[in-house]
């Protein structure tokens, strides 16, 4: 093979193409006479050259990139890895005298990933099932099967399927008529949908803090943060643990204020035996690809009150009366989501129950091991009248250098992982909606997420211990 990547600098840029053409890489590799390398050429250097109206006449040695990736032969793959890592996945491997001895190539699946959708149930027989229906747009028996069962699991009246979680929460809020002049509080630990939903809405975001323990927006600096203008506040059950409802849904009542619940992260998680997305006006979750079922993308919105989801279906359907075809009486969006979207989603629901205790048992074997890791702290699990469940399995370091230093040292070992969201008040886009943020900022900084997927085995445990004991070791 490494032949096929390899030509002489004076051969053409039509001989380059076909050389591209032949080894199926999407590269080749220039060497002078004394076979030294001179440079790499890709396919796309080849198509800028030729509208930047080269010829395929032209010598290569033209166009070949000087400024290569490359790497001495003898070095180990995690090294490799390192090297590559800058977006290209072939590199040249050389001897002291320049002269290309092999090659690396760089495979993303080499990398346990942080999250991945598992889809061996009914999900193919289902979407087939719809496809040959021909019911592939946003009508059709698995869009309302979805619908029903997914507010039944949850434990509501009604569901509105939507086409991602984001256009769940905007709908939510504007089914509640917050707009212009309204504040809305979100916390600032969260995935940055939560706090644009708000600004889609046209209304205020007011960022507080979290606790300490649950990493969920905290009651008391919701209450500090409540202004006449305050219409709502969006709770977000962070990686799965539900925030503390009976303060929230008290303040709520006393304030006279609307509740809608992000719960993108957790589907199935409980408190005092209900779950999270039935005490809100209006609740949303997201079916995204790495949430904890998926419809691709997709999203939900629950409520408990006809008058909500009517609003809503409305709103989803570009604004169009239920009464007369293609009359508008408010300005509405395309929201929907497809049969196709909603087959995958009634198979994912099918299996819910195991799919959870799948997590919650990988979650316990990652516990097991960060407890033998003196700076590794796990997520809390017990928390007063919350049953959490596990999106991704979390834990924290003693500080970001610490973080930092474990998603490296792992990555070596070819298992990514993910740090935690930046702060929504860290970043300029957001400063100016900041109301508290001591604590998220704090742990935005230490808290990172580990593969949550199945298949992990034994060996890969035992793998990751080592170099968790190991890596911080040596810090
Ligand atoms: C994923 C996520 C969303 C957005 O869902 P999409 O389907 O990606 O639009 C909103 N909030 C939180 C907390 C999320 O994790």
């Amino acid at each position: 093979m490494l032949n096929k990547l390899l030509i002489n600098q004076n051969s053409t840029l039509i001989f380059v193409l076909s050389a591209i053409n032949d080894n199926e890489m999407g590269i080749v590799f220039t060497v002078d006479d004394e076979k030294k390398l001179t440079g790499t050429i890709t396919d796309g250097d080849v198509r800028r050259a030729l509208l930047d109206g080269a010829s395929l006449d032209d010598i290569a040695e033209k166009y070949s990139n000087k400024n290569f990736t490359y790497a001495p032969e003898g070095k180990t793959t995690e090294e490799l890895i390192e090297i590559v890592e800058d977006g290209k996945t072939i590199i040249p491997l050389v001897d002291e005298n320049m002269k290309v001895v092999d090659y690396f190539q760089y495979s993303t699946n080499l990398k346990v990933p942080v999250a991945a959708p598992l889809l061996k149930g009914n999900e193919f027989k289902y979407l087939t099932d719809a496809f040959l229906s021909s019911w592939i747009s946003s009508t059709g028996k698995y869009i309302t099967d979805f619908e029903n069962n997914f507010s039944s699991f949850i434990g509501t009246q009604y569901g509105a399927a939507v086409s991602n979680g984001t256009a769940a929460l905007h709908l939510g809020l504007l089914a509640l008529d917050i707009g212009p002049g309204d504040e809305v509080i979100v916390p600032d630990f969260t995935f940055a949908a939560t706090i644009n939903s708000v600004l889609h809405a046209g209304a205020t975001p007011v960022i507080v803090d979290v606790e300490e323990d649950s990493w969920c927006i905290d009651p008391q600096k919701i209450k500090e943060a409540i202004t006449e203008k305050t219409k709502a506040i969006i709770c977000v059950h962070i990686f799965g643990q539900p925030c503390d409802m009976d303060s929230i849904t008290k303040l709520c009542e006393d304030r006279n204020l609307y509740l809608i619940e992000d719960c993108a992260q957790a589907h199935g998680a409980e408190y005092n035996g209900k779950k999270v997305g039935s005490f809100g006006d209006v609740s949303c979750f997201s079916f995204f690809g790495n949430k904890i079922i998926t419809t691709g993308e997709g999203g939900i919105c629950l409520t408990q009150k006809k008058s909500i989801y009517d609003k809503i279906t409305i709103l989803r359907d570009h604004g169009m009366t239920k009464e007369k075809r293609y009359w508008h009486d408010v300005v509405g969006y395309n929201y929907r989501m497809t049969n196709l979207q909603a087959s995958i989603g009634v198979a994912q629901l099918e299996k819910i129950h195991s799919i959870l205790e799948n997590r919650s048992k990988i979650e316990e074997k990652y516990r097991e091991i960060f407890s033998k890791v003196p700076d590794l702290k796990s997520q809390k699990v017990d928390i007063k009248n919350t049953k959490k469940v596990t999106w991704l399995v979390c834990a924290t370091t003693e500080n970001r250098e610490a973080r930092d230093a474990v998603i490296a040292s792992i990555s070596k070992i070819g298992i990514d992982s993910r740090p935690f969201f930046y702060a929504l008040s860290s970043m300029p886009l957001y400063k100016e909606y900041i109301h508290s943020n001591e604590v998220s900022n704090k742990i935005s900084n230490i808290g990172l997420s580990f593969p949550t997927i199945t298949g992990l085995d034994e060996e890969y445990f035992k793998k990751l211990e080592e170099n968790l004991t190991r890596g911080l070791n040596n810090l």
